[in-house]
């Protein structure tokens, strides 16, 4: 077993989030896809965070963070939609107030289902930097206590259990394959995956248009990105200039990060619903999306983690029918499974 003693997060604090969210966010399925073992040859499997009561993997951190914060006057967040999800749940099943601030871009549907959960919603400006100044706002004049979507050591051994899970489960992968964007999953992930097997490979996938975590890494420091809409919204947003814990882990632990295009995005979400029948967001497919696009060839058995499947259903439909759909300004041309 290795460890990392100069990273801020270690094999022992994703051990220690595993016992503290025990019963309220672990445990989803691991299964196999037929289909992507056809294609790369080997076993291919699939860990199933739609499985969580807030459809995306983010309630592992939000729940071991808000656990150990202990007795506090409530807790407020910025989010591209899952975390704030996340935050609103924990922090109900916690009974605590919380506030869940967002940026315009978020989808309606994200926004209405955590109003549901009881949370307040503030939503600000047309990029996540924005939302995060509603949430800095908020520490100030009410005393909440900020529970960052990435960034933070608590929110990252959470979404490590992740990588817990899988290799104790699967021992011998020779390759994870994680969607990637403020870098908390990734981060996590890695520790654990390296720690339980130090040979293991780890990819980062996320979108070509704003790819905030590998523009930081090649400039050796956080950088600012341009924010346009995804089918990967999940993946949307920066790493934050002041990034302390994500990036540094990131950059140590990730061996790759591969770019997808909107198309290639496409691609792997149909193929996740047509072949694996997976309803999933653009973000978790990621890992298909580039495969099947040829951007990552892979050389024994391979896990990837279906992230989330909180989306904007009609959209869905319409790209699983082969329609154009429209990002932003852009339209996103529509192609028929298998044309
Ligand atoms: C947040 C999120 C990601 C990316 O996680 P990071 O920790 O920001 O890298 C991927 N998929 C889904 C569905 C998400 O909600």
């Amino acid at each position: 077993m290795s460890d990392f003693p100069d990273l801020p997060v270690s094999i022992a604090d994703i051990r220690e989030a595993a016992r503290t969210i025990a019963g309220a966010a672990d445990g989803t399925p691991l299964v196999p896809s037929a289909f992507m073992e056809e294609v790369t040859g080997h076993a291919f499997w699939m860990k199933l965070e739609i499985g969580q009561a807030t459809g995306a993997f983010k309630l592992r951190g939000a729940t071991n963070a808000i656990r150990l914060l202990g007795d506090v006057p409530g807790v407020v967040c910025c989010s591209t939609g899952n975390h704030g999800r996340a935050v609103a749940y924990a922090a109900s099943e916690a009974g605590i107030p919380a506030v869940v601030c967002m940026s315009t871009l978020v989808p309606e549907a994200k926004v209405e289902r955590i109003r549901a959960m009881g949370a307040e919603v503030v939503i600000e400006g047309q990029s996540q930097d924005d939302a995060q100044k509603a949430a800095d706002r908020m520490v100030e004049s009410r005393g909440l206590v900020e529970v960052p979507p990435f960034d933070h050591p608590d929110v990252i051994a959470g979404q490590g259990t992740i990588g817990l899970e899988l290799l104790e489960a699967r021992p011998g992968l020779s390759t994870l394959i994680i969607p990637l964007s403020g870098g908390g999953l990734a981060a996590g992930v890695a520790v654990a995956a390296k720690a339980l097997n130090p040979e293991i490979r780890i990819i980062g996938v996320t979108m070509e248009n704003g790819a905030a975590m590998d523009a930081s890494i090649r400039a050796g420091r956080p950088v600012e990105v341009q924010e346009v809409a995804s089918l990967a919204d999940s993946l949307g947003g920066g790493i934050g200039l002041s990034n302390r814990y994500s990036f540094p882990i990131c950059r140590e632990l990730l061996d790759e990060i591969v770019l997808v295009t909107e198309e290639e995005i496409r691609d792997g979400m149909q193929a996740l619903f047509f072949e694996d029948a997976l309803v999933a967001e653009g973000a978790s497919a990621v890992a298909h999306a580039a495969i099947l696009a040829g951007k990552i060839s892979v050389d024994g058995p391979t896990g990837t983690i279906i992230t989330g499947r909180n989306l904007d259903t009609s959209t869905f439909m319409r790209i699983m029918v082969g329609e154009d759909v429209s990002l932003g300004e852009a339209t996103l041309k529509g192609r028929a499974y298998g044309t």
